[in-house]
């Protein structure tokens, strides 16, 4: 956690001041360096750390800045000089920034900040280095805000004094006009924004580009490399027509080439700046890249992407034969906006046929497939629009292959909401009518943001969303409250990790069993228990791999009677009245001790082989009896109890009412299943759309039992955590944080707007505290 301290009458990162140096070495650095090295900084690390050819660099710290501030006793003046201001008065604004600036640049650095500069940049060569002087700004509540290019970087940089010279321009540009700006729209705090300097050897790109390491739309595992003479910058402002290389990963070839006619490039300029100058003929037709160079640099890029396990948008450059990795970051900014933009143009003009609930973010386009009856999800085709009452496991393959989903019924957190997330496919539902409104073969368009349906194609019928969603999780922000993911399919397990969640705060294992299309209880009659404890334990399997040391909570089967009605096995089945309160969680594993013991032995096999961090979690608890029950079936089943992390779902009001009984019964967590909670405390049913408006997670009386509880379980020393849908809405996120929540376990999608708001939440508790001591 960053913990607030004061100094020099201000509030500054605390850990900080005494911990880090002023200079850190890029093989230092690792991503949690964010707030002393910035974005830039901690990037450059991260890719310095898996082995990628990084151009050698070190940063000067935000440390250090603040050091500069600190000892030249500018730092109130600077703040001083603009804070009545009207950033919306051009003048006034430009001359705050002006006065500003010069303070910094007037100020004489302090000697020994001088002398560490000095001597890095004589450790990074002995000849005095052309190097590149970049600002990396920061901001503790949100360390990669995007701040990019409202700082200055200054090129072709050679020798001690210019290198100060740099730095200390860099220093000042964080209180240029434009940053100034938009640091107060956004509502930045501007004490808390600091600068690192990053200086980095100048590669003088003989060949440059870009690369992205999938395709940028469809994600498939085609890396695209774009390349023409000179340094990169050609390439990414678009003054030539690189040539275009497709380099395979499935067959580990190139693909395809396409030679452009490159007719200028960019060249360094002396020794200060850049010039664009014509590309000789002799070479404006060649091939830049050699097929071993462009094989070489997808293997770069396959190591980004796994690293980051996102695709990534990577720049590169060529000298002397040797490559260098210059950049890279999530495919996001690039085909998203352009995306974004075209759909808005042509949304306005396109006709809404439809509306529901949006359950799982993303647009796309196709035709419409009516499923009637799940007998007939074989007429489903790839790209189709599947529509139908209410979607169910045994339509996850059919769900796998479509563009989007419509449902008539369901709500948030229904069987469609809850898998088309975790596919990353858009999905509308409760739609009421959709089955009986849209026509098999219909071309429609399908936001699963707004939850509307548009006549006709306004977008390529590909699935963006995943991609965008993926890049949008980058897990750059460190936060005290934990973040976690929700996973119910092993196939999503890779990009919930993706996400760099803290841990996974619910696995669902019955998608996993119903994906199987039989009921536990057919595996038991016909003696094939033990394909059904393997199917377990490998499901499980690959999401603890996914998050090697980070805790994996899974729960125990917690399907209703319906769910397992379509099954094989599920003839025997009862006929409940209300499937939503019947013969489902604990409660049915403790009256089907077989049932629980396969699912015991599979936990067993994943403990023996040294997944410690596989933590159970009991469903649909109401009493502890039914915890203490369980556990000593468990026991029975030669699990050491007391040594293995057991905890309960709070999704019954019984169990926040009893949770101090829990508590003393030995539960190690506790999450809140908000989805059911907010049904058994409103008597609303989840799935009927009829009473969707009324379900309301924030409801006084649901926010009682939850504040309670977590308060008995801060008493206890007992993490409290939550895993209903309600923990992917960031005002409930925040609100959660607020009242002491120890984590929060989100969707795929919504954990970077989660880890955002827990983010800055925990920030404004510690500045409000921070400054009720100072008015003490
Ligand atoms: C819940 O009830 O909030 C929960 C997470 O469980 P499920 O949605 O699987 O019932
Ligand atoms: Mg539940």
């Amino acid at each position: 956690m960053i913990i607030i301290k004061q100094e020099g009458g201000k509030i500054i990162s605390g850990a900080s001041m005494k911990d880090v140096p002023n200079i850190l070495w890029l093989e230092e650095i690792r991503k949690e360096d964010i707030v002393s090295v910035g974005g830039k900084g901690a990037s450059l690390g991260e890719m310095a750390s898996i082995g990628l050819p990084v151009p050698k660099a070190f940063v000067v710290t935000a440390q250090a800045f603040r050091r500069f501030l600190v000892e030249t006793a500018i730092e109130k003046k600077i703040f001083a000089s603009y804070e009545r201001l009207d950033v919306e008065d051009n003048e006034a604004l430009e001359k705050a920034a002006e006065g500003a600036k010069t303070m910094v640049l007037k100020a004489k650095m302090p000697a020994f900040i001088k002398d560490e500069i000095r001597h890095a940049y004589k450790k990074i060569s002995a000849e005095d280095l052309i190097v590149a002087v970049r600002s990396s700004a920061t901001a503790e509540d949100l360390p990669d805000a995007s701040f990019a290019g409202q700082q200055e970087t200054y090129l072709n940089i050679k020798g001690e004094a210019a290198l100060l010279e740099a730095v200390q321009k860099c220093w000042a540009s964080l209180y240029g006009a434009r940053a100034i700006y938009y640091r107060a729209k956004q509502g930045f705090d501007d004490h808390t924004v600091n600068i690192a300097v990053v200086v980095q050897q100048l590669v003088h790109s003989e060949k440059a580009g870009v690369m992205f390491t999938s395709h940028p739309i469809t994600g498939e595992p085609l890396t695209i490399i774009e390349g023409s003479w000179g340094l990169g910058e050609a390439v990414v402002s678009g003054s030539v027509s690189p040539d275009k290389y497709i380099f395979d990963q499935r067959s580990e070839k190139v693909d395809d080439v396409l030679i452009s006619n490159k007719k200028v490039e960019i060249i360094a300029d002396g020794d200060h700046g850049t010039k664009l100058v014509d590309v000789p003929a002799a070479r404006q037709d060649t091939q830049v890249l050699s097929t071993a160079e462009i094989t070489k640099l997808a293997m770069y890029g396959k190591i980004a992407e796994n690293h980051y396990g996102i695709p990534q948008d990577v720049e590169w450059g060529i000298v002397n034969g040797i490559i260098y990795i210059l950049q890279s970051r999530p495919i996001t900014t690039i085909g998203n906006k352009k995306e974004a933009k075209s759909m808005s143009g042509q949304k306005q003009n396109a006709k809404i046929i439809l509306q529901g609930q949006g359950a799982a973010p993303g647009i796309a386009s196709g035709r419409v497939v009516v499923i009637r009856d799940v007998k007939d999800t074989g007429s489903v085709k790839e790209g189709d629009i599947l529509v139908t009452k209410m979607t169910s496991p045994d339509m996850v393959p059919a769900m796998r292959k479509v563009a989007a989903i419509i449902t008539d019924e369901g709500g948030l957190t229904c069987h469609a909401a809850i898998v088309s997330r975790e596919l990353g496919t858009p999905a509308v539902v409760g739609t009421k009518t959709a089955t009986h409104v849209l026509t098999n073969g219909q071309l429609i368009t399908v936001d699963g943001e707004k939850g509307l349906i548009y006549e006709g194609e306004i977008t390529a019928p590909a699935k963006p969303a995943q991609v965008v969603q993926m890049a949008a999780a980058a897990p750059h922000i460190i936060t005290a409250t934990s973040v976690k993911v929700n996973v119910s399919i092993p196939e999503a397990a890779a990009r919930a990790a993706a996400t760099g969640a803290d841990g996974v705060g619910l696995l669902r294992i019955e998608h996993l069993i119903l994906g199987l299309n039989k009921t536990p209880g057919w595996f038991i009659a016909n003696n094939k228990e033990e394909d059904f404890v393997r199917e377990l334990h490998d499901g499980i399997k690959i999401v603890l791999d996914a998050f090697p040391g980070k805790p994996v909570w899974v729960r125990t089967l917690d399907a209703p009677t319906d769910e397992f009605r379509n099954m094989m096995g599920g003839e025997n089945e009862p006929i409940e009245h209300n499937p939503m309160l019947g013969w489902r969680g604990i409660r049915r594993d403790i009256q089907s001790p077989d049932q629980f013991r396969l699912q015991v032995e599979s936990f067993k096999r994943l403990w023996k082989e040294g997944y410690d961090n596989l933590g159970i979690m009991f469903p649909m608890v109401s009493h502890p009896d039914e915890f203490l029950a369980a556990k000593a079936m468990m026991m029975a089943c030669g699990v050491d109890v007391d040594n293995v992390t057991l905890g309960i779902m709070i999704e019954i009001p019984a169990s926040a009412i009893m949770i101090e009984d829990f508590l003393k019964c030995g539960i190690k967590f506790a999450s809140f299943g908000t989805n059911d909670l907010v049904q058994y405390t409103l008597a609303i049913d989840r799935n009927n759309e009829n009473v969707a408006d009324m379900y309301q997670p924030q409801h006084p009386a649901v926010l009682h039992l939850i504040h309670t509880a977590i308060q008995m379980c801060r008493a206890y020393d007992v993490e409290c955590s939550i895993c209903g849908q309600a923990g992917s809405d960031p005002k409930m996120a925040s609100w959660l944080v607020e009242h002491g929540i120890a984590s929060i376990s989100a969707n795929i999608d919504a954990i970077a707007k989660i880890r955002e708001a827990v983010a800055r939440t925990e920030k404004r508790i510690i500045l409000e505290a921070a400054r009720n001591r100072d008015a003490e």
